[in-house]
């Protein structure tokens, strides 16, 4: 064996539904992987809650001694698998600090840790890698580091949570309503026990905020990113958005804004939103993810897959130790958190959307025109209004439900239209306010 040969250790935390899948590859893998990378990966030990026979594993490479693990001399790499955020983090630091590549799909630690742990990595000049804490199987951290590193990324934009498109396609495709779409999700094992992170957007917002910090050279925290969950979104929602040629997607959205001075800012923000059947993320459906990226001379590149799963998971994971692994072996680093434009977060409240309001009101004539009115008082433009009938439980036309949908406006200024609308006596509720995205008339 010569020394470019020495065997590469890794560290694998975490034996669960990725961690064993991952173990599975260097395993079964081993020769091909060795080729690919210049010497052997060999598996050191796995750090897990439950230290017991019978887990696919023999015992002796099991421990729940984590610290102990990742600073044995002869683990190189630590892989972590362990989520969420302690002790990922603590761990990850020890690696780090002691001269360890980390390689991490954990995007809730990401996405609050990104700058204190870049920076332990940068001083023990070691890798960070997190390919798969976005959007798993599909490669979009390496096109937006690499490849893009030298164009000028305008909008990333994409459906990243798998549940809760899973939810909603099921909502599209069968009149469901959000509760049993979600008990479907559950049923199938596409939700978890406590749906809370899918579903109020949280994982989304994560992957937003690792997005936008890597396309617009910034740090971007959970804390920057404006979220809204799916939740409130109603059969009778599915029913308009249809009737507009449209369905609802959970997007999340990275864009750089440019003021009328030439002033720039980020905005991140993830929320349910009405998208037209001819835009490409309105096909995505079930568990599917997919990540529209706009760049300056690039134009649009689509990337599109599973974005969750043990095994497309380990893809992306066994991506970023391949090229850990070959970095130690030939020398040299993996590209550093980029962070010098730091670019001010915008408010979402200036965030140019187009909307659509659905509300029930009282049916009689003058309606429309009060409620038109509104919207024109706070410069918001109407594109479309529809207007049916609201019938009660024993078919007796109870009132009228009006959908409009604007132009064109910022969000504090639909946001105060809104408001004017409720404390009007002639609207009975305001059902539901989503924007609209992939149009921009
Ligand atoms: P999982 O199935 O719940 O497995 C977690 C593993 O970590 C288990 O083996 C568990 O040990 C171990 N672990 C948890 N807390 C620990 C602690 N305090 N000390 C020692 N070991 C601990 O999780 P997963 O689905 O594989 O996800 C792993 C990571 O990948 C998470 O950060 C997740 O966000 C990320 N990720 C997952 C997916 C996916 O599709 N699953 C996709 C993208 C990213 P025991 O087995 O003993 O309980």
């Amino acid at each position: 064996m010569t020394d470019s040969e020495k065997p590469i250790g890794v560290a694998v935390l975490g034996y669960g539904n990725v961690g064993s899948q991952v173990v599975r590859i260097i395993e079964q893998s081993a020769r091909d992987l060795a080729a690919r990378i210049g010497a052997p990966l060999e598996l050191r030990g796995v750090g897990v809650r439950r230290v017991a026979e019978n887990r696919g594993i023999p015992v002796d490479k099991l421990t729940d001694n984590i610290e102990e693990l990742v600073s044995r001399d002869d683990v190189d790499i630590v892989v972590e698998l362990m989520g969420p955020v302690e002790p990922a983090r603590k761990a990850i630091l020890t690696a780090l600090e002691q001269g360890k590549s980390v390689v991490t799909a954990n995007k809730a630690l990401m996405a609050v840790s990104t700058g204190e742990l870049a920076q332990a990595a940068e001083n023990a000049r070691v890798d960070l890698y997190f390919e798969a804490a976005v959007a798993g199987a599909i490669p979009v951290i390496r096109p937006l580091t690499q490849s893009l590193a030298g164009d000028s990324v305008l909008r990333v934009a994409g459906i990243v949570n798998g549940t809760t498109n899973y939810i909603l396609s099921e909502m599209d495709s069968t009149g469901a309503d959000y509760t049993s779409a979600l008990a479907d999700a559950s049923a199938l094992g596409y939700a978890e026990a406590d749906p809370t992170a899918d579903v109020e957007g949280y994982d989304a917002a994560a992957k937003a905020a690792i997005l936008a910090s890597i396309a617009f050279h910034t740090r971007v925290t959970a804390d920057d990113v404006y979220r809204e969950g799916i939740t409130k979104v109603s059969s009778a929602d599915f029913e308009s958005a249809k009737a507009l040629g449209c369905t609802i997607k959970l997007l999340a959205i990275c864009e750089r804004l440019t003021g009328d001075k030439g002033q720039q800012r980020v905005s991140a923000r993830v929320y349910p939103a009405l998208v037209p059947l001819d835009h490409p993320l309105a096909a995505v459906n079930g568990a599917f993810n997919a990540v529209v990226v706009e760049a300056e001379a690039a134009g649009r590149l689509m990337f599109y897959g599973q974005g969750a799963g043990g095994a497309p998971t380990a893809s992306a994971v066994m991506g970023d130790l391949v090229m850990a692994a070959r970095n130690r072996v030939q020398g040299g680093r993996g590209p550093r958190e980029s962070k010098y434009a730091k670019l001010p977060i915008a408010p979402i409240g200036i965030i140019p959307t187009r909307y659509y309001v659905s509300m029930n009101v009282a049916d009689r004539s003058g309606v429309l025109s009060a409620v038109a009115d509104e919207f024109g008082k706070r410069d918001v433009s109407i594109a479309q209004v529809r207007q049916e009938g609201v019938v009660d439980e024993f078919g007796q036309r109870c009132g009228a439900r009006i959908v409009v949908v604007t132009h064109q406006a910022t969000d504090a200024a639909l946001s105060e239209t809104v408001a004017a609308l409720a404390d009007l006596d002639i609207v009975q509720t305001i059902n539901s306010v989503l924007r609209m995205e992939g149009t921009t008339e």
